[in-house]
């Protein structure tokens, strides 16, 4: 593990020592205080009034019981999260997630990247992360209802259009988000769309929405190979998950003229040397919500499930993880190093382990920290407040421009500042520093608050 600045290393301490256990979240610190040493050489300023120290530590922390009541009667109870991480840049914003290992470390973690993820997109929104250890798998629309209702029951105090606007994440699409919205409206009486992005497209939610992250990781790859004078086109592609950023990655790497062989869920792989089907993966997980194990049945043809295992041992040009945390480990990126692989675009967030990210920069591998690749689903969130502030409704080709623009602009911010600061191609420091310069000096601004 790279050595932190003397200064910066009993804030780390802080972080371990105040959020015991909470891994994912010393992870993520970690991270980004291992960028901030040429910051502060540079711009000593930012380690006045304990800046940093403010920055890691979230402005508020919301935990709630959620009671609900489960189709056979039984009373069911699941921990609800919000932590309103940041907000000197605009509103609280960032997803809802409902999966059975959510807990505080994991929703501080992505809080905490969110606010830097936001600042890239050069948007007016600040971060924040929350959702429940509620898994929606194998539960019925009516029982989902009835959680997303009760939920809501204690959240919507917190929330508002110039509060925090929440959205997305896994688990939580758009049938969750109809009912959270839904019971928000009835319990403030307020037709307040732009407390809430992703949603349906009658009542305000944005076009592209959907397809954002995934498209976003692909245009900052995009721009990734174009540096190097390459591009999508004709390259091998793997792109772990099966949800709507994997979809969405896979259908604007196939129109870049690259090809997918490979895509999984939590249950194992499937490889599909002739390409994956994009319609028939489409009906398998948005329509019929079933395994992927389903995908090589149908097709059968030289399709392979593999149950378990590692997708990163299938040989690839582009990888692209975008199913969840920590997914890719040291030995994975070994892997692919070995496989010849010359590009990662992180779909997910932080799916590569500090030790994947090393051997994939020793080796000299284009390396895209989610952070930045994946910003582009919270960017065209807030092109979707946007459009709910001017009541207004942009065509899907206007939302797509804009959701380009934006990715590029954080691809060239991220590789410039990295110039800028000594380390060419290094997009993890130019994505850390960029961003914490806007928050810093932002926060600065508004003195010690
Ligand atoms: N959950 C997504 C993310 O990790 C989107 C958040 C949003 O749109 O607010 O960035």
């Amino acid at each position: 593990m790279p050595k932190l600045d003397e200064k910066l290393e009993p804030i780390l301490d802080t972080v371990i020592r105040r959020n015991a256990g909470e891994t994912e979240f010393h992870q993520a610190a970690r991270e980004v205080l291992e960028s901030l040493g040429r910051v502060i050489a540079k711009h000593p300023e930012f380690t006045d009034g304990a800046l940093i120290e403010r920055i890691c530590e979230p402005e508020r922390q919301i935990i709630f019981r959620v009671p609900w009541t489960d189709d056979k009667g039984q009373v069911q109870v699941n921990r609800g999260f919000r932590v309103q991480f940041n907000s000197a840049l605009g509103p609280y914003k960032g997803g809802m997630r409902f999966h059975p290992s959510v807990n505080v470390g994991i929703i501080k973690f992505l809080g905490f990247e969110q606010v830097f993820k936001n600042a890239l997109t050069g948007l007016p929104i600040g971060g924040g992360k929350g959702g429940a250890d509620f898994d929606p798998k194998g539960r019925s629309d009516a029982e989902v209802m009835r959680f997303c209702q009760s939920f809501m029951t204690e959240m919507f105090r917190h929330l508002g259009e110039y509060t925090d606007v929440p959205a997305g994440d896994i688990g939580v699409g758009g049938r969750e988000i109809g009912y959270l919205f839904g019971q928000y409206k009835r319990l403030t009486n307020r037709y307040e769309a732009g407390v809430f992005t992703g949603k349906g497209l009658f009542y305000g939610g944005s076009r592209a929405r959907t397809e954002a992250t995934g498209y976003g990781n692909t245009y900052f790859v995009q721009r990734m190979l174009q540096t190097k004078g390459t591009s999508f086109d004709g390259k091998r592609c793997v792109v772990s998950g099966s949800g709507n950023v994997a979809i969405y990655s896979i259908e604007k790497i196939l129109s870049f003229g690259g090809k997918v062989v490979a895509c999984s869920d939590s249950s194992g792989y499937i490889v599909d040397e002739n390409g994956i089907d994009l319609e028939l993966l489409k009906e398998i997980k948005e329509v019929r919500r079933q395994r992927i194990s389903e995908y090589a049945r149908l097709k059968g043809n030289g399709t392979h499930f593999i149950k378990g295992g590692s997708i990163w041992d299938v040989p690839c040009d582009v990888a692209m993880p975008s199913a969840t945390q920590n997914e890719l480990s040291g030995k994975d990126a070994r892997a692919l190093i070995k496989n010849g692989v010359i590009a990662v675009g992180e779909g997910a967030n932080m799916p590569s382990t500090p030790e994947a990210i090393h051997a994939f920069q020793d080796a000299g591998v284009l390396f895209a920290p989610g952070k930045a690749a994946n910003a582009g689903g919270v960017a065209t969130s807030a092109l979707e407040m946007q459009q709910n502030a001017s009541r207004d409704s942009w065509s899907f080709e206007k939302t797509e421009t804009r959701l380009a623009e934006i990715m590029h602009n954080i691809h060239d911010l991220c590789a410039n500042t990295a110039d800028e600061f000594g380390v060419p191609g290094n997009y993890v420091l130019g994505a850390n520093i960029a961003s914490f310069v806007r928050v810093a000096e932002t926060m600065r601004s508004f003195g010690v608050i």
